[in-house]
């Protein structure tokens, strides 16, 4: 490669990032992509890594292997610490970096909104780890259960509080009910399952708040349905691992609050001194350049863009659509022309609610139970990458579906 090619680092190896360096590819510029993890994760079916539905490596690719045959692009396993806009430079965990141009891809991590108690000790669900974490939690507050003499605390072991009503907090608590009611109920006999309480905690009057109000009312039904409490108007003060404190004084006796009530932008953007909005996420200009700086690029997560005087929503296809407009972005800038402005083109929205239940806004068509449950299995085998991880996670849903199973109920080393 010629030494005049141009530098184009990506920052971040998700939709956005993985996305951006793909529509580079049969560019003449030098791609650098960068990640702290050497695999791709496909977020959306992370519970059910927590739930002992799938393994890690069933919902991960390799970068490398996915990147494989894209004669432009390096990858580069490095977690990036800063950067100096002024002078275009990277730092890495390896070293230093310079480029000519930057995408900024790295997405969002947990906001626990500064409830320190609740930081500490309550689990998120983000990464691999914490999937693994809680699945092991989980498990293991049944095996000391099963051993625990003081029905008090039992109860407690057995008291899942899960926070936030957003498409993540319905997914799991309907999972971990169903995990519970269908799966382990068969594994502990010696256990009375009545003492088992899942409970969804939302502190606005709603679940699922992007959807019309037919759907966001079956959503309530059907996790009611299956045995998840859902309540209301209830907001998390505090978690010391043993109670659960809601603001209004309420204590719940619980040993298990998994947090989904909010993220905020990785907190790397903080330290480059970009103008951010809500949720700390960068302001972009609709050609998704940073102010001040034409060649860096925030798309995904991380970059706040409105839309009709609403702020684009953090998820996949938001940071699908932006990378292929930030490469072309990147390539009308090389080439002297104008650039493109984005517009987001929502192709819906669905949420699982667990066996045979779900919901989908397509459009303006409202779909719910089984059909919606079908349609959301078949977009989510579609968009995993890899014809041998759609293959395995197919097996994984089939198997559990006939025989009420659970494939990976291990408790591991993390
Ligand atoms: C549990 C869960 C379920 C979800 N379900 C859905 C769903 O059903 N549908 C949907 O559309 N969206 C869903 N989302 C949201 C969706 O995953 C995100 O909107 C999407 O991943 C955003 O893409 P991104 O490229 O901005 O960030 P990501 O895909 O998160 O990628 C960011 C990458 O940057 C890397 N990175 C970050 N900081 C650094 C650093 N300093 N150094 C090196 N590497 C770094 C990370 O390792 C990561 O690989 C879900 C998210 C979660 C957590």
């Amino acid at each position: 490669m010629s030494q005049h090619e141009p530098v184009i680092a990506i920052v971040g190896a998700g939709f956005g990032g993985l996305w951006a360096a793909r529509a580079l590819r049969g560019l003449m510029a030098k791609v650098v992509l960068i990640d702290r993890h050497n695999y791709h994760l496909f977020q959306p079916l992370l519970y059910q890594v927590a739930m002992a539905g799938l393994s890690p490596g069933d919902i991960a690719k390799t970068v490398r292997e996915i990147t494989r045959g894209q004669r432009n692009l390096e990858f580069r396993m490095a977690e990036v610490h800063g950067a100096d806009l002024a002078e275009h430079r990277l730092d890495l965990s390896t070293g230093t970096l310079n480029y000519d141009y930057l995408i900024l891809s790295v997405g969002s991590e947990t906001n626990f909104f500064g409830l320190e108690t609740v930081a500490e000790h309550a689990h998120g669900l983000k990464d691999i780890t914490e999937a693994v974490g809680l699945r092991n939690h989980i498990l293991s507050m049944f095996e000391q259960a099963a051993v625990e003499p003081d029905p008090e605390k039992r109860r407690a072991q057995l008291t899942f509080v899960v926070v936030g009503g957003g498409p993540t907090g319905v997914e799991l608590s309907g999972a971990i009910s169903e995990l519970i009611r269908l799966v382990l109920v068969k594994d502990y006999p010696q256990l009375n399952f009545t003492d088992a309480r899942v409970l969804l905690l939302e502190a606005s009057d709603r679940v699922l708040a992007a959807l019309p109000e037919p759907l966001r009312a079956a959503t309530a039904e059907t996790l009611w349905r299956k045995h998840v409490e859902v309540r209301f108007g209830a907001a998390v003060a505090g978690f010391d691992g043993q109670r659960v404190n809601l603001k209004g004084g309420e204590i719940i006796p619980a040993h298990t609050l998994i947090w989904c009530a909010g993220v905020r932008a990785e907190h790397l953007v903080d330290t480059l001194g970009l103008p951010q909005a809500s949720q700390k996420r960068v302001r972009v200009e609709p050609t998704l350049q940073v102010p001040g700086h034409p060649e860096v690029l925030v798309i995904g997560d991380a970059a706040y863009l409105e839309e009709n005087g609403q702020p684009l929503p953090m998820v996949a296809q938001v940071a699908m659509q932006q990378a292929r407009l930030a490469a072309a972005n990147i390539r009308h800038m090389l080439a002297g022309e104008s650039l493109g402005s984005f517009h987001y083109h929502d192709l819906g929205t669905m949420a699982t609610i667990g066996r045979n239940a779900a919901v989908a806004l397509i459009g303006r068509l409202q779909f719910r139970g089984f059909l919606a449950w079908g349609m959301w299995l078949v977009v989510h085998i579609l968009q995993l990458i890899g014809f041998r991880n759609r293959l395995l996670v197919l097996i994984n849903w089939i198997w559990d579906y006939l025989f009420y199973e659970r494939a990976v109920r291990l408790i591991s080393e993390e």
